[in-house]
């Protein structure tokens, strides 16, 4: 970071990042971590909404209100920091073989769609203990279990459960259904859902949910296939539902449907997929496609979120610096707008997406983009993208 802060002071990059990102004076290192030590992940919050504003003014939001006219929130935990010797008061921790890994991690929030491979990210919700030092002087320990000793950990389930309580309004806006995986589908998570006047579709394993499973077993289920020609075999698109069944917990109850999906290819006789949500949407034959489509596409929060930030060209677990309170916090959510501004403009910037076609994988477009800055001098950003896309193929 220090070498391209460095970097970035000299020669045509100092005359760029004034002119296209309008950065005036860039600051030591030392000056940044302490700065944003301080700052909340939570004061990011609003530019997110800013985010989305700016997906209405350009047209392209409406095409993530699939379902009942409002959108798809993927949810799903992410570690972005780990490391075996520098940490805070707020790392999580986990022992294993005799080895402590302090980490940190979030519960990201994503704007997917089916048949879409745009996301856009939303605030996320911060997985982070408590200061716990000193409740646990056990001087003879080593540091870390000193300092954390064993106290009950902040966890994605319970980020699970805050998302919906803190964001409940806006996202009920959005008129939002929320998308996460098995360790979702919990009678208390739901419970906080339609508390906060929203929808989910989360993944349901026979597994961890036997209640639901033992119901669906004694139930009378409703079944519709489908066969799809997809040029070189037939599919079975087998639907399998169950409106009412019971989510419980602690002696209470909730009403839930529990929807079962599977294809079948009819030539190799294999099942090719399979899975099963549970939902607060009413299923019926007309409508059964559209939750399995809806739920089937929270798997992009893996693969178009979370595999991206960390793989191609951002840099989500890289250690800037941990600090003490907040830094490595900081540093992992500013890759977000930025994220969620790129998503933007390969929906509607026609220079961005012409520049961004030039090139295969996303993190070789911007090892692209960094040369050209480095070497040339530009006006603006117009000026600085048309000559990318002159010049990415030696043009
Ligand atoms: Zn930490």
């Amino acid at each position: 970071m220090l070498g391209y802060q460095e970097s970035l002071g000299r020669g045509n990059q100092r005359k760029n990042a004034g002119n296209i990102l309008n950065v005036k004076e860039i600051p030591c290192n030392n000056q940044i971590n302490r700065l944003i030590d301080g700052v909340k992940p939570e004061e990011f919050d609003e530019n997110f909404k800013d985010g989305i504003g700016l997906a209405e003014k350009y047209g392209v939001f409406e095409q993530y209100k699939v379902l009942d006219g409002g959108v798809l929130i993927a949810l799903d935990g992410v570690w972005f920091q780990s490391s075996e010797k520098v940490f805070c008061d707020h790392c999580l921790h986990i022992t294993k073989d005799g080895k402590t890994t302090c980490y940190h991690s979030m519960t990201a929030a994503v704007l997917v769609r089916p048949g879409g491979e745009v996301v856009l990210p939303l605030a996320q919700e911060m997985i982070r203990n408590e200061d716990t030092r000193g409740t646990d002087k056990n001087d003879d320990a080593e540091p870390v279990q000193k300092t954390y000793g064993k106290q009950k950990q902040d966890c994605e389930r319970t980020a699970a459960k805050r998302l919906p309580e803190k964001h409940g309004a806006y996202y009920k806006e959005l008129k939002a259904t929320l998308l996460g995986d098995d360790l979702y589908a919990n009678h208390n998570t739901c419970k906080a859902v339609l508390d906060s006047g929203l929808s989910f579709i989360f993944t349901c394993k026979d597994d961890s949910h036997p209640w639901i499973a033992e119901q669906f077993k004694y139930s009378t289920p409703e079944t519709l296939t489908r066969v799809v020609w997809t040029g070189k075999n037939h599919r079975e698109y087998r639907y399998t539902w169950v409106n009412g069944l019971e989510n419980r917990a602690d002696g209470e109850k909730l009403p839930v449907q529990y929807l079962h999906f599977e294809i079948y290819v009819r030539e190799t006789g294999k099942i090719v997929y399979k899975n099963s949500w549970i939902t607060d949407k009413t299923i019926t034959k007309d409508n059964v496609g559209l939750p399995v489509d809806c739920g089937r596409a929270r798997w992009k929060i893996e693969n178009g979120n979370n595999n991206v930030l960390k793989n191609y060209g951002y840099h989500l677990e890289h250690n800037f610096g941990h600090g003490e309170n907040h830094a490595c916090e900081i540093y992992c959510v500013l890759n977000l707008p930025a994220f969620f501004i790129h998503g933007l403009m390969i929906l509607c910037d026609e220079n961005f997406i012409k520049a961004r076609s030039c090139f295969g994988r996303r993190d070789e477009f911007y090892n692209a983009l960094r040369t050209f800055f480095r070497a040339h001098l530009f006006q603006s950003w117009e000026d600085f993208l048309s000559f990318v896309i002159i010049h990415a193929k030696g043009g």
